[in-house]
């Protein structure tokens, strides 16, 4: 059995009160669902650990981007250590936004992906094609080197630290979601590259990100290779991201 997730990436939002507010009314709700899904708040890592502190048992605390390196001279860095420290659980790795704007290269993402994995934390590394890529027909190709590349350190044990987030860049933010078909047939096809590198393909969970709504989620999380979303917008609005976490099956 795959463990099915449901993750807010609150991205550069959010606030002290926010983080009250919004986590203690998603902590109250969850722990009344029985979907059995896991339900992860990624704040700002300045926010990481008010969350942590307001979330309790039923709700896991992730960090948006962690450094590359063990420790030393990174001014404005952060660990995958000290995330631990702070009561995380999980960490984004590779999100379009990153690669867009920090120029992170699949390179960065396996190093980054293995100082996560070797200090117990999941990572959730985020691949995803741009429209350009899709209409020219290379979708499942981009996102097949990114899933290969950004893997491409993990020790056989450690498969279990790893969850993957299908993004496609033209669908974050811009109210357009992939067809629960076409984020079917991509998310199959992750799971086939998967098998191909060695892993356990099949107790890997997917996640599907991209302008996923109260309304959508239903369709996308009855798709049986998607176990569950990455919410950017929706999950800044309570009862929004309360409802998606219910459209688990
Ligand atoms: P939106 O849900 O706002 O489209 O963002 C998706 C995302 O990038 C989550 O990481």
């Amino acid at each position: 059995m795959r463990r099915k997730i449901v993750a807010g990436n609150w991205k550069m939002n959010g606030s002290k009160d926010l983080a009250k507010k919004l986590v203690g009314h998603v902590q109250s709700e969850v722990g009344s669902l029985d979907n059995g899904v896991e339900v992860v708040i990624i704040p700002p890592a300045i926010y990481v650990n008010d969350v942590a502190k307001q979330s309790g048992g039923d709700l896991a605390v992730g960090i948006q981007n962690v450094g590359q390196w063990q420790s030393g001279a990174y001014t404005g860095e952060i660990s995958a250590d000290m995330a631990k420290d702070q009561g995380c659980r999980y960490a984004l790795v590779g999100h379009s936004e990153r690669r867009q704007l920090f120029g992170e290269s699949d390179e960065v993402v396996a190093a980054k992906v293995e100082r996560l994995t070797s200090c117990g934390l999941t990572a959730v590394v985020c691949v995803g094609e741009t429209l350009d890529e899709r209409e020219a027909g290379q979708a499942e190709a981009v996102v097949a080197r990114q899933v290969k590349e950004g893997l491409a350190n993990v020790a056989a044990d450690q498969w279990d630290r790893i969850v993957v987030a299908y993004e496609p860049v033209w669908a974050i933010g811009t109210g357009k979601t992939a067809t629960a078909e076409d984020a079917q047939a991509m998310h199959a096809s992750i799971r086939g590259v998967l098998s191909e590198i060695g892993a356990p393909a099949e107790s890997i969970s997917l996640l599907y990100g991209g302008s996923v709504k109260a309304d959508n989620a239903a369709a996308l999380f009855a798709e049986p290779d998607i176990d569950g979303g990455l919410i950017g917008g929706a999950s800044l609005v309570a009862e929004d991201f309360v409802s998606i976490c219910r459209s688990v099956p």
